[in-house]
């Protein structure tokens, strides 16, 4: 699609076009009043009148913003056929006048003609399919003339117009291959032959405008695929831009037509529907086009001798006519991007208030939990566990916040946040330092408190400075049995990354002392065969399980299966969440090692765990 710009500049192209033949058109109807060719000059001015009030119609007409693309195409194919007529009207007249040479009118024909040539092989050169048409009209019957002279004179001008002629049309033709070149560096995209992100954002811009005016409601989908980087860090780059090309082919093909498709970057794409029929404008069509865009997209892809297979993450958004500006527009629709990746990619969101609401919670809580960080504003309580019989075993420590303005913000809600903006490292630092002390003060005091586990964020696991600065925590609190008792939770998340490295690092904090549990067991993606190779000690059911006991025997099940699982590997077994006395009994029963839950205690502040716990 043709920028503003180009049907702007030939917008002013009719006005020139008006005027220069208005304006010498009447010296051809004084000439014709002189030499007697007074009516035939007047009908030809009638007619150049009445061409001129078409075009100054369409001069008036035309209004970028609110026109869709096929009013558009539609009025550049009438201006076309303005300038066919126009031009056309000139070859008339050098007709009528070239055969006048008593008069000598002939020399103005021949002029003007080659004038007009001129003015349309400079003027319009950016569509050929004007001006080679033209040039043809004007040029053509000069030659003729010259040609019926029948003299040696005659014969040489006629070859000389054809030569002119071609000269025109190469000097033309040169321009616009140049401008045609110019034109496509600046918007496409060198890799795909897409629309780049430059032409993408002068078009919505643009399109703003319009729907602003005309109220059309317009769907714009923004396209990610799911894990492309792997495929070109496990593939190399060229097998990844053949892919790019294959996804982007296939996007076009589906969307041929009725959408604008731009690649933004990397593997993001972005559709933007140009039709804005009353049907398209249902948000339920929009969302079944994303669908089908989605399965067209998961189709299997030959590349090389590779078969290739990926998916997308879809995030589609209304223009409405009170979209305020591109900006905010492309952050909403990244916004339900993001949201279709966070619910595990491939899949279609479609953006809502409510889900800019949420994101913009969540950057408060960042911008907060970043300050409650550096001010020390997060607190550590610890929650006890028990041995089958109910004498304590230790604690876990347990991130908390308590907000000045929002009260408590439960970990289930900032530690995501935490994950998700790298904040982690900092907060698990300090919960990590914190936790050291605690057991450091409790054992200056001459409490034993037992075991202390501490959850450790796989980022933070695999963040380069952990080990040290673990190690650095146990010089600093230096009490000889600190990492013995010293338990890292981490969840089966890990087995999702590098097992090289992570068995790495795990084994050089084992050999600190330190030891390893995995929470939340069950609810992933554990590899039994990894498990094997882990330096893990524990495994704590995830308190899901628990809570189902007595309603859902598949869950009873998995119970009893992972603490077969544990016993097998020699690992002990703790029950997170237990908080009643048949959860208890049953998993007694079942031979469970350890305890933790609301049915012996929540988790308490420092002192209050000294006071309860340890100091007896
Ligand atoms: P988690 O590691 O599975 O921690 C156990 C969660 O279960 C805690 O929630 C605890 O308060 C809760 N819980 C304990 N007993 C019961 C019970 O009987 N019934 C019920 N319904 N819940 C019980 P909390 O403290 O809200 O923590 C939620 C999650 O946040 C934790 O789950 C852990 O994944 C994460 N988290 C908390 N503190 C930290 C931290 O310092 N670092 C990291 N990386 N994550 C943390
Ligand atoms: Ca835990
Ligand atoms: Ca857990």
């Amino acid at each position: 699609m043709k920028q503003q710009k180009y049907y702007t500049f030939f917008q002013q192209q009719i006005l020139i076009m008006i005027a220069l033949s208005l304006i010498p058109g009447l010296v051809y109807v004084f000439a014709g009043w002189v030499f007697g060719m007074m009516i035939p000059a007047l009908i030809w001015y009638c007619f150049m009148i009445i061409i001129s009030l078409y075009g100054w119609k369409l001069y008036k007409e035309f209004q970028f913003h609110k026109m869709d693309e096929e009013a558009l195409v539609s009025w550049y194919d009438r201006l076309k056929v303005f300038m066919y007529i126009i031009f056309t009207l000139w070859t008339v007249i050098f007709l009528l006048y070239v055969g006048k040479s008593e008069d000598n009118l002939h020399y103005i024909a021949i002029f003007t003609q080659i004038g007009a040539s001129v003015v349309a092989s400079t003027l319009l050169v950016s569509d050929k399919k004007i001006f080679v048409p033209i040039l043809l009209t004007m040029m053509l019957p000069l030659a003729g003339y010259f040609f019926l002279i029948g003299t040696w004179y005659g014969y040489i001008l006629s070859v000389f117009s054809l030569i002119f002629l071609i000269v025109l049309l190469y000097a033309a033709y040169n321009t616009y291959t140049l401008l045609q070149r110019n034109y496509f560096q600046a918007n496409q995209d060198a890799l795909t032959g897409l629309f780049n992100r430059r032409y993408f954002l002068e078009y919505i811009d643009a399109l703003l405008e319009r729907v602003h005016m005309t109220e059309e409601i317009v769907y714009i989908f923004l396209i990610d695929l799911d894990y492309f980087k792997t495929i070109n860090d496990s593939l190399g780059h060229d097998i990844g831009d053949e892919l790019l090309i294959s996804v982007s082919k296939r996007i076009e093909l589906f969307s041929q037509n009725t959408h604008v498709l731009a690649r933004l970057g990397g593997d993001e794409f972005i559709l933007i529907s140009k039709d804005m029929k009353e049907q398209n404008r249902n948000k339920e069509l929009a969302y079944n086009f994303a669908l089908r865009l989605l399965d067209t997209i998961r189709e299997p892809y030959m590349v090389g001798q590779h078969q290739l297979y990926i998916s997308a993450s879809i995030g589609v958004h209304k223009i409405n006519p009170k979209a305020k500006d591109s900006t905010s527009l492309l952050k909403n629709v990244d916004i339900a991007m993001y949201e279709a990746k966070t619910k595990g990619r491939d899949t279609v969101i479609m953006f809502d208030e409510s889900l800019s609401v949420e994101i913009n919670e969540h950057l408060i809580i960042e911008q907060k939990l970043y300050k409650a960080i550096k001010e020390n504003k997060l607190d550590v309580y610890y929650q006890p566990q028990f041995y089958g019989n109910k004498e304590i075993r230790g604690c876990e420590a347990l991130a908390r916040w308590n907000d000045t303005e929002f009260g408590s913000i439960a970990p289930d809600v900032f530690i995501p946040i935490a994950e998700k903006t790298g904040l982690i490292i900092e907060l698990g630092s300090y919960i990590m330092n914190e936790t050291f002390k605690t057991f450091y003060e409790w054992k200056l005091k001459g409490i034993s408190s037992g075991h202390l586990s501490i959850n450790i964020s796989i980022k933070q696991l695999l963040h380069h400075s952990f080990v040290e600065d673990v190690n650095a925590l146990l010089q600093t609190y230096p009490v000889h049995d600190i990492s013995q008792n010293i338990i890292f939770e981490i969840t089966e998340s890990i087995f999702a990354r590098d097992m090289h490295k992570v068995i790495e690092i795990m084994n050089r904090l084992k050999n600190s002392g330190i030891s390893f549990s995995i929470d939340d067991f069950g609810t992933g993606y554990s590899s039994l065969s990894y498990l094997k190779e882990l330096p893990v000690s524990e495994l704590k059911v995830d308190k899901s399980f628990i809570e189902h006991l007595g309603k859902n025997e598949n869950d009873e099940n998995m119970i009893k299966t992972i603490i077969s699982i544990a016993k097998n590997f020699g690992l002990s077994i703790v029950a997170e969440g237990v908080e009643t006395q048949e959860q208890f009994d049953f998993l007694v029963d079942h031979e469970c090692d350890l305890y933790q839950g609301y049915y012996f205690e929540k988790a308490i502040t420092k002192s209050e765990f000294e006071d309860k716990y340890l100091l007896h």
